[in-house]
């Protein structure tokens, strides 16, 4: 893509084509995820085939961005030096309410705050141009 490459954390670059409307949904703030269309079921991530039933067909179905904290890891030690002016930072795992799970980076709580069960929504990282990656804030939307 384009644009000067400041931005020194991890991407999630080289992801197969197919995948790209997952990012590019998010880019839009407008969140979609793979869903099968014989059975419904959702597929995040993204996979070739449905893990209920054989099928191969999928749609990128919009979400709610709605869900709870399955569970979380307070990072305390920064994986690069790009990260440490965050820490500590919560990365948490989100049951949605489509019941898939996803993980990103919660914010807008204090790491000691945190708790399993704690219902969040889906906030929009837009990190460079080009990326924008999976946040949570804490709160239940509309
Ligand atoms: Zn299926």
């Amino acid at each position: 893509m384009s644009g000067e490459q400041t931005y020194e954390k991890f991407l999630p670059e080289g992801i197969p084509e197919w995948q790209r409307p997952f990012w590019e949904s998010l880019r839009e703030h407008a969140v979609r995820v793979q869903r099968c269309t014989r059975c419904g079921t959702y597929r995040y991530h993204p996979k070739e085939k449905c893990h209920r039933c054989p099928s191969r067909d999928a749609e990128w179905a919009p979400v709610s961005g709605r869900g709870e904290i399955y569970t979380y890891t307070v990072i305390r030690r920064a994986p690069t030096p790009a990260y440490a002016p965050d820490v500590p930072y919560t990365i948490v795992h989100v049951t949605m309410v489509e019941g898939f799970r996803m993980v990103g980076t919660l914010e807008g709580i204090d790491p000691d705050q945190v708790r399993i069960g704690l219902p969040v929504v889906l906030a929009y990282r837009d990190v460079t141009e080009d990326w924008t990656l999976i946040g949570f804030r804490p709160g239940s939307g509309t």
